[in-house]
């Protein structure tokens, strides 16, 4: 057991990881380590570990033995404990110039106890772009023991100027039988449950854990694969489209509404609430301006949950439609959602395969349309319609 084993189905990654890491130590001695440089990209698509490839890497760096996984350094580096580990995760709230250059004082610090400070930037792709350029100067000049991290789902969601200027590490999708394996080793799920979760999946190691360990996220996806089944008419169309979007919407407050009040509570005693002498008053004055950069940066992170949340159910209602096309062309290929065989069958026997193409086409239409700030009510509706009837596009343009 070393660190490296929280890591799933990457094993050419962590080898060249963990070379790096040994050089890493060469080089602190004085020697040669070419294995090793100061700032690395490491891309992969969202849930295929990308975060605790560098995590592992950070504490590789850190502890003394290289990793060991046992020791406190490699106990603190993962529930971001350690001085010298500074993961930056910008998904939490936008990121910009001035957290940027915050960032980059922080890392030209010494490391006040390991020979490398090392920065994630998990998310590098949802920096702006000016705050990417500040960080680019950094990354260029560093100090001698400031090593960088940055994650991404690929080398094309990043600016070029990061790539030529990092090591480039790519994670694969995990494999199905590596992700059952993490679920009951790692989390003592039950063998049948792990194997329905990993498929279900399709290879993001967080989705399967909350499928795995989750009853709500299990029936959260039951109502999803349920939609296409019962779209027999237009208001039965916009209806689904307003259930899925309220669901996704009551996931995301309970995802954020928790993490809003904490950094209300943090700001609130930053201004002193609840010492002697700072009545209500005066603190609802000295917060006023800062309460509503908060206030907007929550609704931010919000909206981007719940986006995050409905373009989860399509990636569910992909895999649906896929099982439906491997049935249609009887390849032989495990499907997604093995146990929904028989209504997998029968959407199969009712449709075409150019039919199957088409609502593929439309889920990814509408993910596209999400990443690109439509209202998400309006291309739910409008896919739903689409999987209805298929066709409607083409008869209509
Ligand atoms: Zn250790």
């Amino acid at each position: 057991m070393t660190i490296w084993s929280a890591l799933v189905g990457q094993d050419a990654v962590a080898t060249q990881l963990q070379h790096a890491a040994r050089d890493a130590q060469r080089i602190r001695a004085g020697e040669h380590g070419p294995a090793m440089t100061h700032a690395w990209l490491l891309t992969g698509p969202p849930g295929s570990g990308r975060s605790t490839a560098a995590t592992c890497f950070a504490a590789a760096l850190v502890c003394s033995a290289g990793g060991c996984g046992d020791c406190a350094v490699c106990q603190a580096v993962p529930i971001g404990g350690h001085p010298d580990v500074e993961v930056v995760a910008t998904s939490e709230l936008s990121y910009g110039v001035d957290d940027a250059r915050a960032l980059v004082v922080a890392a030209s610090m010494s490391p006040v106890s390991s020979p490398w400070h090392v920065i994630v930037v998990e998310d590098a792709d949802r920096m702006t772009d000016q705050a990417v350029n500040v960080l680019l100067k950094a990354i260029e000049e560093p100090a001698p023991h400031t090593v960088w991290l940055l994650c991404a789902p690929s080398v094309e969601d990043v600016l070029p100027t990061i790539v030529s200027r990092t090591r480039h590490v790519h994670l694969a999708t995990p494999g199905i039988t590596d992700i059952a394996e993490l679920l009951v080793s790692a989390y003592g799920v039950d063998l049948a449950i792990a194997g329905f979760a990993a498929r279900a999946s399709q290879g993001h190691i967080g989705r399967a854990r909350a499928l795995a360990t989750d009853e709500h996220a299990r029936a959260r996806r039951n109502d999803v694969l349920r939609i296409p089944f019962h779209l027999q008419d237009i208001p039965a169309c916009f209806a689904a489209a307003a259930d899925l979007l309220a669901a996704a919407t009551e996931d995301a407050h309970a995802i954020c509404d928790p993490l809003d009040a904490g950094d209300m509570a943090r700001l609130e005693q930053s201004f002193g609430a609840g010492s002697q002498g700072v009545t209500k008053a005066r603190l609802d004055k000295l917060m006023s301006a800062p309460a509503k950069a908060l206030v907007k940066a929550h609704k931010s992170r919000l909206t981007r949950t719940i986006r995050d949340q409905v373009d989860r159910a399509l990636v569910d209602l992909l895999g649906l439609f896929r099982d439906v096309l491997v049935s249609q062309f009887d390849a032989p290929v495990t499907l997604v959602n093995q146990e929904m065989h028989p209504q997998i069958a029968q959407l199969a026997a009712s449709s075409t395969a150019a039919d199957t193409g088409r609502r593929l086409d439309a889920i990814a239409h509408a993910r596209a349309q999400l990443r690109a700030d439509v209202t998400p009510l309006v291309s739910l509706e409008s896919l739903m319609v689409e999987l209805k009837d298929p066709w409607i596009r083409a008869a209509s343009a």
